[in-house]
């Protein structure tokens, strides 16, 4: 350990020298040689929580729970951009940044210099990779939930401003398919990731907008991150959970502000109509996609709307007459990389096939398709597969109805008697008509594609040639 960045941290009303040292595991704390005795007792108070009132800080600052440390110029302070867990939410981070007062008199020039090398090593340690690269493309949705992202920005604002190595465009995004064709245009070397703060509509839009690109191969590299402001948020929540870290937006701006990536698993999308789309979250029918696309019009409750909905869809349930093939995860081998025309028969092994009244239809390739909703609890990010949660024919009833929306945050509804999670690799799911000629009674005809509308009519979901990359590790 080094001899440490001479400075004063404030306790108890008084400055007491501190000398601040580049540990393994973090900044280390420590009183100065120059903390007189009452002062060293102030410290030592401060270190053993002595004084119930006043906050007390680690005596190790971890770089797990720090973003970097930068230097105020000024007002000759360094600031440890400082989130441990601790908020009203189970392990939710909480902002609590930590101020070194450097030097002063003629000392404080010489300080400073020192000081700039020590922030520029506390923030390189603080990165998950190392030297990542945080040039950020902000695209926020003023329209989104009910109007939040641009709040949400102001707090990941006012946070990443405070940490060194950040630098963000922010675009608000002006109409539907706005982000889909910045996307598709972006100068590739102009950022590191794209950020966005909406929904997972505008997810999906970005996605499919570099998916576009004649080098979409390239294109899909660049990782994106999710800032939660929209009323589903399903994408941030499932990074989120894998990372361990609680759901929240700040839990979110950190993760993102780390610097760390992972893969996940992109889905070639072929719908009724208009071209092959890229998916990354779900496909929903039935109940499920009439809870997300028919309660647009409650917009302003946020994601109250989809509770609304659901109450309403228990009392008044509704099925999809249609077919069901997918190829079965227990099999050997994997679908043809070139995706069928929809034309095209799927038969013959190892294809299996359903046909039956689906009141509920939820094909997903995150283990969370909203944030307070868990279809597929082993769902992994890039596991190659999608869980498609189905209750159909005689297993449907209210009660089931009922049980499996109450439990779904939990994720428990998986042993719910007649609810069935099937793993697969692709999948079509065809309308048809039942046998005594009738279809898709009131409202079964909405198919939600990561929760966006889609022509309603057969659906393929394929894996796509290329994965993609979200901010999070
Ligand atoms: P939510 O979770 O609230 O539905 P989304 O991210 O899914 O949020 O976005 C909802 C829709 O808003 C998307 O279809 C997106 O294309 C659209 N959109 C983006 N910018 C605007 C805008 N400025 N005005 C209206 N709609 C927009
Ligand atoms: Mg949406």
């Amino acid at each position: 350990m080094d001899d440490g960045l001479h400075c004063y941290v404030r306790v108890h009303g008084c400055n007491v020298h501190t000398r601040a040292c580049i540990a393994d595991a973090g900044v280390a704390l420590m009183p100065g040689q120059d903390a007189g005795p009452s002062r060293r007792r102030c410290f030592n108070c401060w270190r053993q929580g002595g004084l119930e009132s006043e906050p007390l800080l680690p005596q190790v600052l971890s770089y797990q729970d720090m973003l970097g440390a930068s230097i105020d110029a000024i007002s000759g302070a360094v600031r440890l951009v400082y989130c441990p867990r601790g908020g009203a939410r189970l392990g939710a981070r909480v902002r609590e940044d930590v101020l070194l007062q450097i030097g002063g008199g003629g000392a404080a020039r010489d300080s400073l210099c020192r000081a700039e090398a020590w922030v520029a090593e506390v923030s390189e340690r603080c990165l998950l990779e190392k030297q990542a690269r945080r040039r950020f493309l902000v695209l926020v949705n003023p329209a989104s939930g009910n109007g939040r992202a641009q709040q949400v920005w102001r707090v990941v604002e006012e946070l990443w401003a405070a940490v060194p190595g950040i630098q963000c465009t922010v675009v608000h995004t002006t109409h539907q398919g706005d982000a889909f064709e910045r996307a598709k245009v972006l100068d590739l070397d102009s950022c590191d990731a794209i950020i966005v703060v909406s929904g997972d509509g505008l997810v999906h839009e970005v996605w499919n907008g570099l998916a576009a690109r004649d080098d979409a191969e390239k294109a899909l590299q660049l990782p994106i991150g999710h800032l939660p402001g929209g009323s589903g948020n399903g994408l941030a929540k499932s990074v989120l959970d894998t990372c361990g870290e609680s759901y929240g937006v700040l839990d979110m701006a950190f993760l993102i502000a780390k610097g760390g990536r992972q893969p996940i698993d992109l889905m070639s999308v072929q719908a009724a109509q208009g071209g092959p789309r890229t998916s990354f979250l779900s496909l929903a029918a039935a109940t499920i996609s009439d809870v997300d696309l028919g309660s647009e019009s409650l917009r302003c409750l946020g994601g109250f709307r989809f509770t609304l909905r659901a109450i309403w869809r228990v009392i008044r349930p509704l099925a999809l007459h249609a077919e069901l093939v997918y190829w079965p995860v227990e099999v050997q081998g994997l679908p043809p990389a070139e995706a069928p025309q929809l034309s095209t028969q799927l038969s013959g092994e190892p294809w299996k096939r359903v046909e039956d009244d689906f009141a509920v239809f939820w094909g997903v390739n995150t283990a969370w398709a909203a944030s307070d909703s868990m279809p597929a609890p082993p769902a992994a990010l890039h596991d190659g597969l999608w869980h498609l949660l189905v209750l159909r024919g005689p297993q449907i009833s209210r009660g089931t109805l009922l049980s499996l929306f109450l439990r779904l945050e939990s994720g428990t509804h998986v042993d719910l008697p007649g609810v069935e999670l099937i793993r697969c690799r692709a999948f079509r799911l065809s309308p048809t008509a039942r046998a005594d000629g009738s279809r898709a009674g009131d409202g079964g005809g909405l198919l939600a594609l990561d929760g966006e509308r889609v022509p309603f009519g057969p659906v393929q979901v394929w894996p796509a040639r290329c994965t993609g990359q979200v901010l999070g590790r």
